[in-house]
């Protein structure tokens, strides 16, 4: 109790600047302010979400940025039950049911290894690979050779090795595509799949290591907690919320006074002065229609703007210029997200389900479906673009909504134009994980090394996905923590 209330005390009245109002900032804000921190978060955009973008229009709800989350990261499950969202948690109607398109027809993807051995979406041969893959998978040859190319072994490289081509093509490269926009020749094994980069590394076989760490976590959790939700990891899949996923960022801001949250306040400059003895840093911004910068001071700043926005900052460390030009460019996918509507006659194979996915072998845009709509109507959310697919992403609405049409005629088996049609595109949806990422991870870590008290959360580190963006900001929080705890032991001798 006593330390709890001396670190309470340590921590209180300081200030710490959060730049960005994606899912990552206000968790990191969130953190913060619980502690008992001043936060103020800023946000370039008119509005708070970032990736997050829910739009409600004649009774019905979509998605223009993320469509569902999971909660495998403790992060996710705590924020969720301290924000009170459980209630407003939405689960797809069938979880389970995810369709690949093979041969030009939407093939459910086997969930376990008795529908693996009956589904059609893989060869009788790929099937043997995947169940014998304890004993026939091969090596990194790469591995041994003087250069570290083991470190940027490609996705399609890894699950080849594992799996053979035909998993590569069927079930990974629409996977990835779903996940990430990018295909998985370009993204590096290491930077989107952690854990099964892990895996090999301790076991070999991935078949292997999966049933063992299961075994390893249900031995483990037996004794305590069993049967909580919060602590089973992601038990119940994907999911959204009641009025979509822009619920959790407004439940986020809800907790921010409007003091704290200073929305069209685009941050253009930062500067560090190690002479003073608190608020080190300033910060600038300006809004959209104003010239005037407002100049502000803090002790810490996290920032979670995206790499390519912090690049065109003007950061001063000590009166010096710091530069930035270390950073490396970023490849970001390009992503349209086309919403049509049918009546529910126009649709003859509406597929009760939570999505299809489209290898790029068979076509080259991916969509799926969430069910949230009044009786009356089917509403298919699709995705265009990604790394195999630049130049269509960029598309008119109207080109763009006739792909549409005539994929969900062919898949479904639609008929006729759409009742609506809306589009949204993002020129930059999400950062590529390519083999060069290593050197983005460095430059983070050199920004963070080189200047004291800022630290980096978001999607450009550790993980695309909306979990693993706000577990990042909760990571920057609990830094921030310790950075200010730290600050003020030193300082004590003086006082
Ligand atoms: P962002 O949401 O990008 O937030 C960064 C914020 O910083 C932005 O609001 C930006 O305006 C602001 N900013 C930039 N520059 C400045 C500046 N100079 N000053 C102040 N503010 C600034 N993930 C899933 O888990 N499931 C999905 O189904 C899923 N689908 C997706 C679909 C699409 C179309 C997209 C684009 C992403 C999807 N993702 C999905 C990924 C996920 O949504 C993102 O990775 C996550 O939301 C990123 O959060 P963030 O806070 O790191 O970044």
């Amino acid at each position: 109790e006593g330390d709890h209330d001396k670190q309470f005390e340590a921590l209180s009245g300081k200030r710490v600047a959060v730049v960005g109002a994606g899912v990552s900032g206000l968790a990191a804000a969130y953190k913060l302010k619980s502690r008992g921190l001043n936060v103020t978060v800023f946000e370039a955009d008119g509005r708070a979400g970032g990736k997050l973008r829910s739009v409600m229009h004649n009774g019905l709800i979509w998605d223009e940025g993320a469509n569902t989350m999971t909660e495998a990261e403790p992060e996710v499950g705590s924020l969720l039950d301290d924000l009170g969202l459980r209630e407003k948690q939405q689960f797809p109607i069938s979880q389970k049911k995810r369709y690949i398109v093979r041969n030009g027809l939407p093939v459910m993807i086997p969930t376990n290894p008795i529908a693996l051995v009956t589904s059609s979406v893989l060869s009788t041969q790929s099937k043997f690979q995947i169940l014998l893959e304890p004993f026939l998978w091969k090596k990194n040859d790469s591995s041994s050779k003087v250069t570290d190319a083991s470190a940027v072994e490609s996705v399609s490289g890894f699950f080849k090795r594992h799996f053979g081509q035909e998993v590569v093509d069927y079930l990974i490269d629409p996977f990835v595509g779903g996940t990430s926009a990018a295909d998985p020749d370009s993204l590096s094994m290491k930077h989107t799949f952690p854990d099964l980069w892990n895996v090999e590394k301790s076991f070999g076989s991935i078949i292997v290591g999966a049933i063992r760490t299961k075994f390893a976590a249900k031995g483990g959790k037996s004794g305590e907690s069993r049967g909580s939700p919060v602590t089973k990891k992601g038990s119940r899949g994907s999911f959204s919320f009641q009025g979509g996923m822009q619920i959790l960022p407004d439940m986020l801001c809800k907790n921010l006074s409007h003091d704290e949250l200073s929305l069209d306040s685009k941050v253009l400059s930062l500067s560090y002065n190690s002479g003073s003895r608190q608020e080190n840093w300033s910060l600038s911004c300006v809004s959209h229609n104003e010239t005037q910068r407002r100049n502000l001071h803090y002790d810490a700043v996290i920032m979670t703007a995206p790499l390519c926005n912090v690049k065109e900052m003007k950061v001063v460390k000590g009166g010096q210029p710091f530069q930035l030009n270390f950073l490396p460019e970023i490849k970001y996918m390009p992503l349209s997200v086309i919403i049509t509507t049918f009546t529910k006659e126009k649709v003859k194979r509406p597929l009760e389900g939570f999505g299809v996915l489209i290898p790029s072998k068979e076509q080259k845009h991916g969509f799926r479906t969430l069910d949230r709509c009044p009786s009356d109507l089917h509403l298919y959310t699709t995705f265009i673009g990604g790394s195999r697919n630049q130049e269509l992403a960029k598309a008119s609405t109207n080109e763009l909504k006739q792909v549409v049409t005539s994929d969900l005629q062919r898949l479904l088996g639609v008929e006729g134009e759409p009742v609506l049609v809306n589009h949204f595109y993002w020129s930059k949806a999400f950062p590529l994980y390519d083999s060069s990422y290593d050197s983005v991870m460095e430059a983070i870590d050199k920004m963070e090394k080189d200047l004291p008290g800022f630290f980096y959360a978001g999607n450009h580190r550790g993980g695309l996905s909306v979990g693993k963006s706000i577990a990042s900001g909760c990571k920057a929080a609990n830094l921030v923590i310790s950075y200010l705890e730290s600050c003020s032991n030193d300082k004590k001798p003086e006082d």
